[in-house]
């Protein structure tokens, strides 16, 4: 049996949550393959090691002197190695990255080197190999990761060493530089690899003990969530919900591994399991979760007879596409449509688009509502529950929440409602209240 463990920053802050990293890995002989971030904040006034490499990047891009900053990121790592008590030097490679970095390599090379670094501490603490993702994880011309290529080279590095290290965050272009996913993403480089792995799970260890049914800054207290299922978690990460980088989802789910989600400060605590197929539909709180975001804005193109008017909504959408805006959900009644959008897509050309649809489809009327926030109640107990819209709504009704608009998808397991974005917080606890007594 193989697990591939991966490490965020909090979790590889200092040399204290290193020895936790060790202890959790040495627990268990089937976890063979680790991937490490950078190191995070250690407490919340501190800073991450990649942000303290970026402002580096800034500064030797406007030709100003990086010493103070590159010294503190140096430092972090010389304290973790005398904090572990470690016979271990990364001198030259400091030494190596600063010329880079003067030098003015790419802004994802300086990015990098925290995992890069991090990664080599552990491995050597770990004795564990040590395999540079630049071997292994490929980007094309685009910047576009490359799947096929990267499993077979991952898979091909992983069966010359029974335990590794990986560094998670990055990869190789084609032509040879150093390309990052986006910030988070050594959830990625872990997906990959556990999927490459042939990997019995993916634990994801982190400083929270799973995943919460809500935001709690909006709810007090809201309760963990046991198990989900991928389709669940991409409903709420959509939503805003930030566990996991949302591409961290698709590797492992096509493969059919579970990810479990723990926590490096209680690594007693089972923490969430984000699993292909849950073990039962039937959910006590027959709703698994509550996300949403605000700033969106709607725009409602009314017409009489819009619905017998074939290409009607295409020509709606085209003209967003032209501005290259993404639309969020797309409600709709007999003769009206509504097309939500981000607020901030939309700033700079809402009245561009306001009169290009005017122009391409001449609707009765057209308006636009902004200052929304969409919530998605998600729960695959949704499915066979009798009365849970009811609920949702009668609930706000009696708090006397405006429920701007609707929208259930087709797979019943999430039901969106949009409100005003004052009502955002009220209309959470609102409806986890209904479900969590
Ligand atoms: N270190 C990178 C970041 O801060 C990537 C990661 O931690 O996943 O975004």
């Amino acid at each position: 049996m193989i697990k591939v463990v991966k490490f965020g920053g909090s979790s590889l802050a200092d040399a204290g949550q290193f020895r936790k990293v060790a202890d959790i890995v040495r627990g268990d002989a089937s976890r063979r393959y680790v991937v490490a971030s950078a190191p995070g904040k250690r407490d919340p006034h501190d800073e991450k090691v990649t942000d303290l490499l970026l402002q580096c990047y800034y500064l030797a891009k406007d030709k100003k002197d990086i010493d103070a900053i590159f010294e503190r990121i140096c430092d972090r790592y010389r304290d973790i190695i005398v904090g572990l008590g470690m016979d271990f030097s990364l001198e030259e490679d400091f030494a190596n990255i600063k010329t880079s970095v003067l030098h003015h390599a790419g802004r994802h090379y300086v990015a990098s080197r925290g995992e890069y670094l991090n990664s080599k501490i552990l491995a050597a603490y770990l004795g564990f190999a040590f395999i540079d993702a630049e071997d292994c994880v490929f980007f094309d011309e685009k910047d576009r990761f490359i799947p096929d290529r990267t499993d077979a080279a991952v898979k091909n590095l992983l069966s010359m060493h029974e335990y590794a290290v990986i560094p998670g965050f990055y990869g190789v272009n084609t032509d040879g530089s150093i390309r990052t996913f986006s910030r988070g993403g050594s959830d990625i480089t872990g997906s990959i690899v556990a999927a490459a792995a042939g990997a019995e799970i993916y634990e994801n260890w982190t400083d929270v003990s799973g995943m919460l049914m809500c935001d709690p800054r909006i709810v007090e207290n809201p309760l963990p969530i046991p198990e989900i299922t991928y389709r669940e978690l991409r409903e709420l990460s959509y939503m805003g919900a930030t566990v996991l980088h949302e591409d961290a989802i698709f590797p492992v789910r096509k493969a059919g591994i579970p990810i479990n989600i723990r926590n490096t400060n209680a690594p007693g605590d089972p923490g969430t399991m984000i699993v292909p197929k849950a073990t039962t539909n039937v959910v006590d709180t027959v709703i698994t979760g509550i996300a949403g975001k605000k700033g969106i804005t709607a725009i409602h193109v009314e017409k009489d007879m819009m619905n017998s008017e074939v290409g009607f909504g295409r020509k709606v959408l085209e003209v967003l596409e032209n501005h290259n805006v993404s639309f969020e959900h797309l409600p709709s009644g007999i003769d009206t449509m509504s097309v939500l959008v981000a607020s901030k897509a939309v700033e700079e050309c809402k009245g561009a688009i306001t009169a290009e649809i005017v122009k391409a489809v001449n609707p009765d009327s057209i308006t636009l509502v902004e200052n929304l926030a969409l919530i998605a109640v998600v729960g695959r107990g949704m499915v066979n529950t009798e009365g849970t819209a009811a609920r949702v709504f009668a609930a706000l009704a009696g708090e006397k929440v405006n429920i701007r608009m609707i929208d259930q998808g087709s797979s019943e397991i999430n039901i969106i409602v949009a409100v005003e974005e004052k009502n955002y917080e009220k209309t959470i606890n609102t409806i986890y209240r209904e479900f969590v007594k």
